[in-house]
Formats: structure tokens, sequence, C-alpha cells
């Protein structure tokens, strides 16, 4: 190597040390060729322990497992989807590859979003020489952004799933439980006489009974897969995953009782407090069927329901069969 190299190198080498943005540089053995200072105060872990080794997985997990840098010395970028959460440019690992992931930063007992780049280096003979991985703390972007979905799936009032989240939700439910050859049900409920609430105990009051409501329908379901969901005005709605007639019209019934044991006086209704009108619908879903198949099967059930005398649910008749 000449002593021209070596400058050159040196230079590069003190350049990267002092480089703002955490960077590590591993051979194609993966392992530690640098370790940077930003890297050091971004994981608490030091070069003196690392350079060499090929164990700077520690710096970011608890358990071993190869970082994006080991993925692209090793040739593996088809794995590195199984590996992150978020990745893209893994076709032509020439470019370098992106993925961002929570790191536990062990040391620190720092969670962090980390986005990374790791970029191979060849020869003039097109050999791989080393990987350079950069880090990028994303923590506050990533909080605000999961905070910014969760405030744009949730309304206002209650709480609980707005319309878009439930419409979404509804579409993906109908498509899997499709595959897998499950029924899907729907609950649609409405207040009754919920006009003559407002106007005898006011708007505020309205709000506020909706809010209870909202928290009955959340008690009542128990399964993850589950959606309680704020359809429109005073009207909710709940999806249930893999549940037939019989199942829904247990979670109807418990609706049902829940509100009569909160027994919020209404006036203006037949049984003196506040009440619920619930529809059915239960469906397979099929190919050539859409999911509004099962909101007009339910909303039927539920005109049937207020028909009826409120107060109660009323299964769709397809579902009865
Ligand atoms: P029914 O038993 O047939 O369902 O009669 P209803 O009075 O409940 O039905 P209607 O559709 O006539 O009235 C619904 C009422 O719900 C009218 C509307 O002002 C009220 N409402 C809708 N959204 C809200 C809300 O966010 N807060 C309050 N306080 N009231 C609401
Ligand atoms: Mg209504
Ligand atoms: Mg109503």
């Amino acid at each position: 190597m000449s002593s021209e190299m070596d400058l050159g190198q040196g230079f590069a080498v003190n350049l990267m040390q002092h480089l703002v943005v955490p960077t590590f540089v591993l051979d194609a053995k993966c392992n530690v060729l640098i370790w940077n200072k930003a890297c050091e105060r971004l994981t608490g872990v030091t070069a003196a322990e690392l350079i060499g080794t090929r164990e700077h997985w520690r710096a970011f997990y608890e358990s071993p497992r190869p970082c994006l840098a080991d993925l692209v010395a090793l040739g593996r970028t088809e794995e590195v989807k199984e590996f992150y959460a978020v990745h893209e440019g893994h076709a032509d690992t020439a470019f370098g590859v992106h993925a961002e992931n929570w790191c536990v930063m062990p040391r620190l007992g720092t969670k962090l979003y980390l986005a990374i780049d790791a970029g191979p280096i060849y020869d003039e003979d097109g050999r791989l020489l080393a990987v350079v991985e950069t880090l990028r703390d994303m923590t506050d972007q990533r909080t605000a952004q999961t905070a910014l979905e969760q405030l744009a799936a949730r309304d206002g009032l209650t709480g609980i799933a707005n319309r878009r989240s439930f419409d979404e939700r509804l579409n993906n439910e109908w498509k899997s439980e499709r595959r897998d050859s499950r029924t899907l049900s729907l609950l649609m409920i409405d207040v009754d006489h919920f006009k003559s609430y407002n106007d005898t105990y006011g708007h505020q009051a309205g709000d506020n009974c909706l809010q209870r409501i909202a928290r009955v329908l959340e008690q009542v379901v128990y399964r993850p897969g589950d959606l309680v969901a704020r359809y429109g005005g005073e009207e909710f709605a709940m999806i249930l995953t893999a549940t037939d007639a019989e199942g829904a019209t247990i979670v109807a019934k418990r609706i049902i009782d829940h509100i009569a044991g909160l027994a919020i006086p209404h006036s203006g209704s037949e049984a003196g407090h506040v009440t619920l009108s619930i529809g059915i619908a239960t469906l397979l879903p099929k190919p050539d069927l859409p999911p509004e198949a099962l909101i007009s099967a339910a909303d039927g059930a539920l005109y049937r329901a207020k028909h009826a005398g409120r107060n109660r649910f009323v299964l769709d008749p397809a579902a009865e069969a």
C-alpha cells in the first residue's frame, strides 16, 4: 500500500469518525472496521468494544440477529423484509438498502425508531470490500406519525373507531373471511328516540349519553379481532369476525342487558330509560358479493327492530335459515 493511499485512508477514516451521522463499517466477513463517535453516542457502546468483532448487534438488540449491513455483506438482502418493519430498495444491492426498525439499544435502555441505510463498497475488480451503515434517529417523527394515524382513525366524541376505519376494516375482514371461508357478523346499533333525548336533556347530555353507550359496546366484545365503531350520529356498528348468527345474538343480548343496567333516564322512551335497537346480519363472504350486502342486511334487520317496538335485536332472516 503506498503512503499516498495511507494518507487518503487515514483522512477518510478520521472524517467518518467525526461525522455527525451515526455510522459504522463492516468488512466483507461482517467484522467491525469502524464505529464512529456519533454511533457511540447513539448506542452507548464504544468502538473499543466492537472493532474487530461481529458483536455490533449488541448495540441495537437484546438477542443475536443480523443488522442491515450484515445482510448486505452476506448477500442475504432478500431477508431484509423478515427483519425490518419498513424496507425498500433491496432489488439492486449496489445502490444500498434502506430499512426502518424499532431498536432497543440495550446499553442505554432507550427504544429508538431508526432509519437505516447500508451500502456496499467494491474494489476495482468488483470484490466487496466493506459495507457502510448509517443510522438516523426518527423516533420523534415516528411517534408523531403514529399519534396522527390514531387520531385519524378515532371518533372525537367517543374515542372508538370512526366511520373511516370501520369501512376499511369491513373491507379487509370481508376479504380475509372469504379466503378462510368464515362467516362474518355485523351489528348495526341505533339509539332509540335520541332526538327526543336531546330535546329533553340537552345536546351536552346527549353527547355524554353517546360516550357511555360507547363504553358499554367496548366492554361487551372480548375478541381482539372485533371492532366497535361509531357509524354516524347516534348509530354504532360492530364487526364480529368468524362469528355465526348464534354468537352475534349472544353479543346483541349482552348489549341490550348492559344498556338496561345503565338505566340512563329518558322520559321519551317506552322503557323510561335509554334503549337501543340492533340489527344483526351474518354472511359467508362470497366473491360476487360486496361487503355492502352485509350492511344492508343489518340495516334491514335494524329497521324491523325499530318497527317491532324498539329496545330489541332482530336477526336478518337470511342468517336464520
Ligand atoms: P329512532 O328511535 O327511530 O332511532 O329515533 P331517533 O330520534 O333516535 O332518530 P332520529 O334519526 O330522528 O334522530 C337522531 C338524533 O340523534 C338526531 C340528532 O340530533 C342526534 N344526534 C346525532 N349525532 C349526535 C351527537 O353527536 N350528539 C348528540 N347530542 N346528538 C346527536
Ligand atoms: Mg339513527
Ligand atoms: Mg335513533
